[in-house]
């Protein structure tokens, strides 16, 4: 059977950083719908021109594209095992579509983690947030900051600021967050699903705490 583990948690509680030392320890596949529609917008394809007049506002992109992005990524050789999916679902009826998939894909969604901040804090760290140009690796001007300014330290490719981690569209990816998104917390728990975490600890300590947390997967 394969496995998904679904990560939530507000804009800016460290869900990209989280997903990609998860992925790399439990081998599943990192599976980003933000990531997937950036690099669309990088390539130009219609999907990218399509989403950009949605992330550029801070809202969300229709379901219908959204959820036949994910279909198609899903489908692939690599998610053979599985996968690790970070902002899809982000509303109920996302994840009702979810679980239709998933018995087409014969697996379960068998862990949510859930990476808890207060607002307050996100405002303050999405508002000095860098991304690096090449794969997306993420910066905090103050709180984890790149050893050369404007450079990513892991593969040397220029820092940019997203258009969304500018200062109203990181309000209105809050608002949209926590009227579209915040009900998934209860969806998953009330299966037994959610992990819940203090995200506001360091990078090293959450990590460490939702890998002690996850179910082992045999792979
Ligand atoms: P993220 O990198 O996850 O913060 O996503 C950036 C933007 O991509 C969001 O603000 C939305 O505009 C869009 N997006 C990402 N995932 C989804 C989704 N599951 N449903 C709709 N829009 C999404």
């Amino acid at each position: 059977m394969r496995v998904y583990i679904v990560l939530l948690g507000p804009p800016g509680a460290g869900k990209g950083t989280q997903a990609k030392i998860i992925s790399d320890a439990l081998g599943l596949p990192h599976v980003s719908s933000g990531d997937i529609f950036r690099e669309n917008l990088k390539n130009q394809t219609d999907l990218g021109a399509l989403a950009k007049r949605y992330m550029d506002r801070g809202e969300l992109v229709p379901d219908d594209v959204t959820v036949a992005m994910i279909r198609d990524r899903l489908t692939r050789e690599d998610c053979g095992m599985g996968a690790l999916l970070d902002g899809f679902p982000r509303t109920p009826v996302q994840a009702e579509v979810l679980d239709e998939m998933l018995v087409q894909l014969q697996g379960k969604v068998v862990a949510v983690p859930y990476i808890n901040v207060p607002e307050n804090v996100l405002v303050d760290r999405l508002g000095g947030r860098w991304t690096c140009q090449a794969q997306g690796h993420v910066y905090h001007e103050k709180h984890n900051p790149s050893k050369v300014p404007g450079v990513c330290d892991i593969d040397g490719s220029s820092l940019y600021q997203r258009e969304d981690d500018k200062s109203e569209t990181v309000k209105r990816r809050i608002r949209v967050y926590l009227e579209q998104t915040s009900p998934l917390i209860d969806f998953y728990r009330k299966q037994g699903k959610l992990i819940e975490i203090d995200g506001t600890q360091a990078i090293d300590r959450v990590s460490s705490g939702l890998l002690d947390a996850l179910p082992r997967i045999e792979n």
